[in-house]
Order: C-alpha cells, then structure tokens, then sequence
C-alpha cells in the first residue's frame, strides 16, 4: 500500500470547518487505502509565540478530536510531532539544501510576517516548510492530504525531494498533493473572499467545531451573502452563497446541482436555516466523542505513545539512510 502523511497544528481550542472539509475528512478516508501516518505538529505550533500549559491542552485536544473524526489508532500511527526527534534532525539536513531566496518565496510565510510585523516573526516561522518536507519525506509519503493553502509548501516539499535525489542517489519519493477540489478552501463566512483559519478568521466567520452548536448555527444564519436572491453557485460573483453551497454539498453528500434544484424557490434564509441544522447534527455527537476521549487521559497518551513508536520504526530507518548519504560518521 502507498503511504500517506499528514498533520495539524495544536495552535487553536477547536479545529475549524475548513480543517475537516479541506484535509481531515480525506484524513480519515485514505485510511480504506493507504498507510496513514497522522500527527499533532507541536514543533510547527512554536513558530508562533504559544504559553506551554495551553499548548500542551491543544495538543490533547487535537489528538482527541482527530481521533472523534475517525482516524483510527488500529490502522493508523497517530503520534505528536515532538515525540519523533528525527524531523527536527532531517529538517536541518533539508534547511542546508534549500535556497534563502526560495525560502524567502514562501506566501504564507510572507502573510503571517506581515500579521505580525516582519522583525517579530520567528525564524521557525521561516523554515517551517523545510521541517513539514521533512515531515512527509521521513515516511517516503506518496499522497499528503492537504488543503490547497499547503500547495506550495508541498511543491517544495518535491523540489527538496528531487534535489537530494539527484544529488546523493535516490533516497525519498517524492510526494503528490491530495487536494479534493470542492472542499479545497473554505471561506470566512464574514469574509467569503479570505480562508477560514484558526489564526486569521474573525470570531463570527469560523466555525470551531468544538463550540458551543447554537453558536456555530447563529453564525451560519448571519453569515454574508450577496444582495441577490437566486441560489446558484457562482464564486466569483456569489462568494458567501457559494461557499455555503460548498459545506452544505461536502456534509450531506448531496451535489450542488441538486441543492440549486431544490432551493430554486426558497431564499438565502431557508438555505442558512437548513445548514445550520445540518451542521448542529454533526458537530453535536462529534463534541460527545472528543469528551470521551479527553475523559481518559493516560488512554490517550497511551494511543499517542503507541503511535509515536510506529512512526519511529519508519523515521530512523530513513534517516540513517539520510546521514550516511550526506557524509555523516557513523558512530563507531
Ligand atoms: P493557522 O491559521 O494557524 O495556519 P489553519 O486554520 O491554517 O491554522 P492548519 O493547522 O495550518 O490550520 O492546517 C491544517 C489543515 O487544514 C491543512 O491541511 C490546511 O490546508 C487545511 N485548511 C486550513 N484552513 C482551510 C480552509 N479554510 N479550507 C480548507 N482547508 C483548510
Ligand atoms: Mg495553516
């Protein structure tokens, strides 16, 4: 079986809807076909200032909410970034083969510098996408379900892989993006133009899915639409109707040809209304599974250390094989 690897960031109380539709969900689908290694990406978490005693929360959290979603500890290695020392180690070997100028192209470093005001932005916050092609080349990951904000950070991902290839003999595979193009980006439901996300949305345009369920239903009820009134979907001219056509199509499995079909004589209030019923009957028992899981700590933990060791078998093999290539001494 191909291999796949993914992760998130323990960088919110919640993850959002835009983190199931565009990368978890396919997270817990691969599983049918693919080997799944899932992570919890704490060294990426600290390339923003984080208080420890929250980010170890998160980091549970997270595990427990990925777990409530379906990924499952039997056929997955579900582990914490920070518990497999060897991304930091291939992470540096990876930093010393990339260029500072085709670092310095990354745009999504370029936004969250900006939001933070360029001298304040951490030099992690720079390399972070040196140490995620770390992350997905340690597991020779074929596919790494994503959404497509990560496209070019996993087109680095390649260029790393190729070049070190080239360079030492083959040693990685080289990693396809898996992006599922209707889910692929959410939007804000204040801002149907802008990503939904943990760190930039306004409170009222993302859903966390951890939230109170007559929160997350209020907010579709007042999310932004067009002054139109016809429910058809249009991106460019239709943003907000659009995007809720988008979430409304991913949680019933029913095509938006269908759902223009059937609201072509209701307007944009029905249409709210109705997804937000759908979305409360879907995050509602979801909260009951993370509580459960966040019920039995040492549980968890064992999961997460049981999936740490899985992931290591796989990540010293490819790293021994990674210092020997470029040079390194073994010890004697
Ligand atoms: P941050 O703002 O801190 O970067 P985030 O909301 O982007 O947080 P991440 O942990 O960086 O969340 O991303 C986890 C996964 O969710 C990634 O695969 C990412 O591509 C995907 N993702 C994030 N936001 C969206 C979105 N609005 N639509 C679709 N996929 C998304
Ligand atoms: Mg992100």
């Amino acid at each position: 079986r191909l291999r796949v690897l993914s992760g998130i960031q323990p960088t919110a109380d919640s993850f959002h809807l835009g983190n199931y539709l565009g990368a978890l969900r396919q997270w817990v689908r691969l599983q049918d076909t693919h080997d799944t290694f899932y992570m919890v990406v704490d060294l990426h978490a600290i390339t923003v200032e984080q208080d420890p005693k929250v980010l170890r929360q998160r980091t549970r959290v997270s595990a427990a909410q990925l777990l409530a979603l379906g990924v499952d500890p039997d056929r997955s290695a579900l582990f914490v970034q920070s518990h497999v020392p060897e991304h930091a180690q291939l992470s540096w070997v990876l930093e010393c083969l990339t260029g500072f100028g085709e670092a310095s192209r990354m745009t999504q470093f370029k936004d969250k510098a900006a939001k933070q005001g360029a001298d304040r932005a951490s030099v992690g916050l720079f390399t972070y996408p040196i140490l995620q092609a770390a992350d997905i080349l340690l597991y020779q990951a074929h596919a790494v379900p994503v959404g497509e904000d990560q496209r070019q950070h996993l087109e680095l991902s390649r260029n790393l892989a190729q070049r070190f290839n080239h360079r030492f003999g083959k040693t990685f595979v080289v990693p396809e993006p898996h992006i599922v193009k209707d889910t692929a980006k959410i939007y804000d439901l204040q801002d149907p133009t802008s990503k939904m996300s943990k760190s930039a949305s306004s409170p009222n345009g993302l859903i966390e899915l951890l939230e109170d369920p007559k929160r997350s239903a209020k907010k579709i009820r007042s999310a932004v639409t067009d002054t139109g009134r016809e429910i058809v979907f249009d991106p460019e001219g239709k943003a907000g109707v659009s995007n809720l056509l988008s979430i409304y199509s991913a949680l019933t499995g029913k095509s938006i040809e269908e759902l223009e079909n059937s609201y072509r004589d209701k307007g944009y209030g029905d249409l709210k209304k109705d997804l937000a019923e759908i979305l409360v009957e879907f995050v509602t028992p979801f909260q009951e599974r993370v509580k459960s899981y966040l019920d039995d700590i040492s549980e968890l933990d064992k999961v997460l250390a049981r999936g740490a060791e899985q992931a290591r078998e796989v990540a010293t093999r490819t790293l021994a094989v990674v210092y020997d290539r470029v040079g390194f001494l073994p010890i004697g």
